[in-house]
């Protein structure tokens, strides 16, 4: 009496006889051929014909246009002859045996001894060795391996190959302790993890079913598993067969089954059983094998990686689903190697849509994995204040962008230190900016340019300010410096000494009477000046230009001593004398008592504003730079006489210009303190007040 019905997790078609069949459903009524029974199960097969797929054993047999290629796969000449008769090749060969293509033809080709542990006669086996040029040694258990002289070995496995014996064939060749030995565990994971479950259903069970075909390899390997270790083990091809063993069942009875069987027949199989046991159900086997559907998004964690090739990483998902993560879809960088990932390795990844029609697989991201990780690493650091820089576009009250997923929004006032009213010359430009505000589950990222530029300005001026602290603090007044005229004013010249402003007044910048600055200094151009001052409270440094330079009235005063006789014109004239121009700016003084020979009551009796005179030095101060003339000793004898009579006429010209009553007598005292008695006027931007602060 049958009690229990355990039916296998692993069971029914392996992803890569799922996508053969898929695609030789899908071309079968379109006259195509498949190359070798599409699978090693005669139900499908039959199934396909009825549909119109031929199945043809020779190349020379084919008359249709397209040929599928089965997940056994085939050998390089294959192709080739499909190409030469311009054949079109639809190729299903599994992803695990073109991986071990490529093992052995790159193997085969750098000069290895290629070595396959198969069964030599299966279809697999023989592609594989068509990539060695048909030149593999075939060994079936470790007993078979001969001596190879050949130093460089490379040794793969058929998919299906048991576990058990290709782990003593490695064993073997890794004994060998040659540099050159390289063994590829090729064994296909379906196989693995079908035959380790085997094991354990098999050894727990009183009565093993295998459902699969006679012909199949991998069913074939569960059968003897199953037969080391339960003495009631039975093999099905078709449902029918359980009539002729069903009486032979009892116990707990296991059921497992090969890639290649159809899952109807396994449901068939399954559902007679537990029709006829008291327990068990095929509710039990539905949940022993649940159907796990993947929705886009879901994330997976951990997906163990089946391997890796060219057409991006195979990864092992639950239930009967193969996910592959396609090569633009691994990396950030688009940097696809195969070699970086192995197999048993796990990844993160995520579920990009439903299963691909041409792959039969999930496709999947890991760099959309990684994209998240990097955003949510990037959002935390702008979260903390970190900038971030992003090209936005013109929109109603400010600026938009992206960072990734989220929506960046900048408002207007936050664009500029200044309100900004035209934004257009932001439209797709890329700015830097901070966050004001993050709403995680909304995705938008409120943030501001005005801030960074605030901040910068902030930080410049106070670099600005330590740096003029510094320079501050080692100016003194006496100091010479080099400074550079930089920006010019009415009332001065800004000069730049190691980029701290310093201020030169234009009462400073000549001896001479200037209209601008620019008629002493050159923009832009260095100079020396001298320190006048320097205010450290209030920043202000006070230079001086003229000072470092010779007053003119020293020239002049060596130029003409005392005692000799120069020619000037008189600039003004004051009650107590007239003011000659010499040279260069410099001016003397002939004090009225000096203007001429007689009495002069007026100095406008005798002299006008812009008279040439001739004048004879008769005293210079060089510590007050004065120079004192004298019209009257610069007179010739003969002059003299003349000057009297002029004298007197330009005094009776005055008497007839005035009537005598109107006239007022003006005494003049010349010992008066207050009016100078000899003078000379260094520059004319001395003030009046100071110049006659010094006359007693
Ligand atoms: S058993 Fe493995 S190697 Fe063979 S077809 Fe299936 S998935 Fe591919």
């Amino acid at each position: 009496m049958i009690n229990k019905v355990i039916t296998a997790k692993n069971i029914g078609f392996c992803f890569g006889v799922k996508k053969a069949i898929d695609t030789a459903r899908e071309y079968a009524g379109e006259g195509v051929c498949t190359l070798g029974s599409i699978i090693h199960n005669k139900l499908v097969v039959d199934e396909l014909e009825q549909k119109g797929l031929k199945t043809v054993h020779d190349i020379e047999d084919i008359t249709t246009s397209k040929v599928i290629i089965r997940s056994h796969g085939e050998g390089k000449a294959t192709y080739d002859a499909l190409l030469n008769k311009n054949i079109e090749i639809i190729d299903t060969t599994c992803p695990f045996v073109k991986k071990i293509h490529n093992i052995v033809k790159k193997h085969y080709e750098q000069g290895y001894q290629i070595v396959i542990a198969g069964i030599a006669t299966h279809s697999e086996v023989k592609g594989i060795n068509g990539w060695c040029g048909n030149s593999a040694i075939i060994i079936s258990s470790v007993d078979e391996i001969p001596l190879i002289e050949i130093e460089k070995i490379c040794v793969v496995a058929q998919t299906t190959f048991s576990v058990e014996e290709y782990s003593r064939i490695t064993k073997y060749f890794n004994n060998l302790n040659q540099k050159s030995v390289v063994v590829f565990n090729t064994i296909c994971y379906t196989t693995n993890e079908r035959q380790a479950e085997t094991v354990e259903l098999s050894r727990k069970c009183d009565c093993m079913i295998i459902i699969g075909c006679s012909d199949s390899s991998n069913t074939n390997k569960l059968l003897k598993i199953c037969q080391n270790n339960c003495k009631n083990t039975f093999l099905i091809e078709k449902f029918d067969d359980i009539n002729s063993i069903f009486s032979k069942l009892y116990g707990t009875v296991g059921i497992t089954a090969g890639a290649s069987t159809p899952s109807e027949l396994i449901l068939e199989v399954n559902r007679f059983m537990n029709d006829n046991v008291k327990e068990g159900s095929f509710e039990e086997l539905l949940a022993n094998n649940p159907v796990v559907s993947y929705e886009k998004g879901t994330k997976v964690k951990s997906a163990e990686i089946l391997f890796a090739d060219e057409k991006g990483i195979h990864v092992k998902l639950d239930g009967k689903n193969d996910g592959l993560v396609a090569p633009d879809q691994v990396e950030l960088n688009n940097e696809y190697n195969p070699d970086n990932y192995k197999t048993g390795d796990t990844i993160d990844i995520e579920i990009l849509g439903p299963r691909d029609k041409d792959t039969g697989c999930i496709p999947a991201s890991k760099k959309k994995i990684e994209e998240k990780k990097l955003e949510d690493k990037l959002v935390d650091g702008i979260r903390n204040g970190e900038e971030f820089s992003i090209t936005v576009s013109v929109v109603k009250g400010g600026l938009l962008g992206r960072y990734g997923s989220y929506r960046v929004f900048v408002p207007q006032s936050h664009v500029a230190e200044h309100y900004i009213n035209d934004l257009t010359s932001y439209n797709k430009q890329k700015i830097r900016l901070t966050v004001l505000e993050i709403d995680d589950n909304k995705k938008k990222i409120t943030a501001s340019q005005r801030n960074i530029l605030a901040r910068e300005r902030k930080e410049k001026e106070q670099e600005r300010l330590e740096k003029e602290n510094a320079v501050l603090e080692r100016l003194n007044e006496g100091d010479k410096v080099v400074g550079k005229f930089v920006r010019s004013t009415p009332f001065g010249a800004f000069v730049e000494v190691d980029g701290f402003d310093c201020l030169c007044r234009i009462a400073d910048l000549s001896w001479n009477r200037i209209g601008k600055v620019e008629d002493v200094l050159n923009l832009n151009e260095e100079y020396e000046f001298l320190i006048l001052s320097v205010d450290r409270e209030k920043r202000k440094v006070g230079l001086g230009f003229k000072q470092l330079h010779p007053h003119p009235f020293y020239d002049v005063a060596a130029k003409y001593p005392v005692g000799s006789v120069l020619v000037g014109r008189v600039a003004r004239l004051e009650d107590y004398g007239a003011f000659i121009d010499i040279e260069n700016n410099v001016r003397g003084l002939v004090h009225i008592s000096e203007a001429a020979r007689e009495y002069v009551k007026n100095i406008n009796e005798v002299l006008k504003p812009d008279d040439e005179v001739t004048a004879k030095v008769i005293k210079i101060d060089d510590k007050n730079r004065k120079i004192s003339l004298s019209i009257k000793a610069a007179l010739p004898e003969e002059v003299k006489v003349e000057a009297e009579d002029n004298s007197k006429k330009i005094k009776e010209e005055a008497k007839e210009r005035k009537p005598r009553e109107s006239r007022k007598r003006v005494k003049i005292d010349r010992t008066n303190d207050n009016e100078p008695t000899q003078w000379s006027e260094g520059t004319t931007n001395t003030p009046l007040a100071d110049l006659l602060k010094d006359f007693k």
